[in-house]
């Protein structure tokens, strides 16, 4: 039954709220599949849509911006391609390769280019390439002799018996200078973030795994190494990638292919839920109802969503809302630019370099988009896109996030162009500022995503899925939708084996 439609959709069952007396018992879709309203149409919430739709359910997606993506946001500009978020995926996730067959949209896949295997990172004032291999990590400058030989002793490091920093962690077990040169810039790069806050365990599980099922990285890698070698199958390379039309290409096709058409504009406001209609989703004047909800959205969004559900304890629910709110978001701006390839004396035969924080600059990186991928920029130009702020970024007045985006794009030329020699402006440049751009798991994240399930785990039907919790990558991302479908069956099937 659908009684008001603002939206004008007719996919699944929307009351008003203008409505008077008590909602009435809404009958599923002529369909007779099982509902679910997801909110947000982010990598997560579009993923965990399109693999419920894969299990049989009829899917609602609810999302507050104008177009599909949340991050993924592709940018087409004079005759370039470039990335305002994310700029790539790397091929190590089964259930990445999964969707991608599924969606048809393997012949859209384009691999890195074979440079860009090669990494810069800065040190000393110039570009250093780093090891990809064994022998060059004995023969690289980037670690002393002394650095080098702290390394080869890590198998005979011992166990931490506290959750660690991931700057503690990687001191202990790898030594100072591999955290300063190698670990602190390659954290930059994923999370925009200070290793001195983020937990080991949350931010890179799998580092720590290595540590708690051999008792040593070097150890852990070269087992895993060999279990791959053996593993039957086709193996995933681990390469970079992206689609022709670039990342959001893979979101908009997604979205495609759902059977109700997302709901854009659709700024959610409140969730209730009550065992007689089960979950009500509501936005401005319209109301949708279903028997499950996924909340796809940042932290501090599901903290004010949370609000009006029924709490097992009030002081739980307040502490799950405390711990949302908590998690901290810190600004980057990504700043993409053009040149001519002769203003540019570095070859920019990499991926891109990373600044560490031994350098002391503000500019955390650069990556060179159309090094990494083809036909991302006219033959004669070079497209770069430079990360400034994060965890460590000065967000105070007068501060590099404060600054205007012309004082910005200033300081990235003059900091930048000492590595890689800039010679006049950029052809084009375009600012891309995220006010809160990606969570930070720092040390006591995995309690208080605990608290949080905790708090909610009386509500049948309402799962959590972003990139606040399990992992910021897009695999981590894609990986998890697919588990939220999978356990979204497996308790159906649990609920009607108790039924
Ligand atoms: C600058 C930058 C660079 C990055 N680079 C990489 C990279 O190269 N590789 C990589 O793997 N990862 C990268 N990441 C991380 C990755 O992009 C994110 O972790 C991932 O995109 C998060 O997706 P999500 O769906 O969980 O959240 P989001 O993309 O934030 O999506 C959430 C969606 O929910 C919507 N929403 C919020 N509130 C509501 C509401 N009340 N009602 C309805 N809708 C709502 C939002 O509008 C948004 O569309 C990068 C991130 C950033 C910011």
């Amino acid at each position: 039954m659908q009684v008001g439609d603002p939206q004008g959709t007719d996919a699944m069952d929307v009351l008003s709220q203008a409505q008077a007396g008590p909602i009435p018992q809404v009958p599923l879709s002529t369909s007779g599949a099982q509902q679910v309203i997801v909110i947000g149409a982010g990598i997560s919430g579009l993923t965990s849509a399109w693999f419920l739709q894969q299990q049989g359910y009829e899917v609602l997606v609810l999302e507050a911006g104008a177009c599909v993506g949340g991050n993924l946001q592709t940018v087409r500009h004079n005759g370039c391609q470039f990335e305002r978020g994310p700029n790539s995926f790397m091929n190590n996730r089964q259930a990445m390769a999964e969707l991608i067959k599924g969606a048809a949209l393997e012949q859209e896949l384009v691999p890195a280019n074979a440079d860009a295997q090669r990494r810069f990172i800065g040190k000393h004032g110039a570009l250093m390439a780093l090891p990809t291999n064994p022998i060059e990590g004995i023969t690289t400058k980037v670690l002393s002799w002394p650095g080098k030989l702290r390394v080869a002793w890590e198998p005979f490091v011992g166990k931490a018996n506290e959750e660690e920093s991931i700057a503690q962690f990687v001191q202990r077990r790898l030594g100072k200078e591999m955290f300063d040169w190698l670990i602190d810039p390659f954290i930059s790069g994923v999370f925009a973030g200070d290793p001195h806050k983020l937990s080991v365990q949350a931010a890179v599980p799998r580092l720590y795994a290595l540590e708690k099922h051999h008792g040593s990285l070097i150890r852990g890698a070269i087992a895993k190494i060999r279990a791959s070698r053996q593993q039957k199958g086709p193996k995933l390379d681990g390469a970079m990638m992206t689609f022709k039309g670039g990342l959001n290409q893979l979101m908009t096709c997604l979205a495609g292919q759902l059977i109700n058409p997302v709901q854009l504009n659709t700024q959610v406001e409140s969730v209730s839920f009550s065992h007689e209609h089960g979950y009500q989703v509501r936005s401005g004047d319209a109301i949708w109802q279903a028997a499950k909800v996924v909340l796809a959205v940042p932290a501090k969004q599901v903290a004010r969503l949370i609000e009006d559900l029924p709490a097992q304890s009030e002081a739980q629910l307040a502490q799950a809302q405390h711990n949302l709110r908590s998690i901290h978001y810190p600004p980057v701006a990504t700043i993409s630019m053009a040149f001519n390839r002769n203003q540019i004396q570095h070859p920019l035969n990499g991926f891109g370099a990373l600044l560490p924080n031994k350098e002391n600059k503000q500019t955390l990186g650069a990556l060179f988009p159309s090094s990494i991928f083809a036909g991302r920029a006219p033959a004669d130009q070079h497209v770069v896109t430079v990360f400034i702020g994060g965890g460590r970024a000065d967000t105070s007045s007068g501060g590099v996030m404060q600054m205007s985006e012309a004082d910005r794009l200033a300081l990235v030329l003059r900091e930048l162009g000492g590595y890689i020699g800039i010679s006049g402006q950029p052809l084009w440049s375009e600012e891309s500022y995220w006010p809160a751009a990606i969570p930070q798991y720092e040390v006591g994240h995995q309690q208080k995503v605990a608290q949080v399930d905790e708090a909610l785990a009386h509500l049948p039907g309402l799962y959590l899925r972003s990139n606040w919790r399990d992992g910021v990558a897009l695999g981590d991302c894609v990986e998890n939708a697919q588990a939220l479908a999978l356990r979204v069956v497996a308790d159906d099937a649990g609920e009607a084996l108790y039924a």
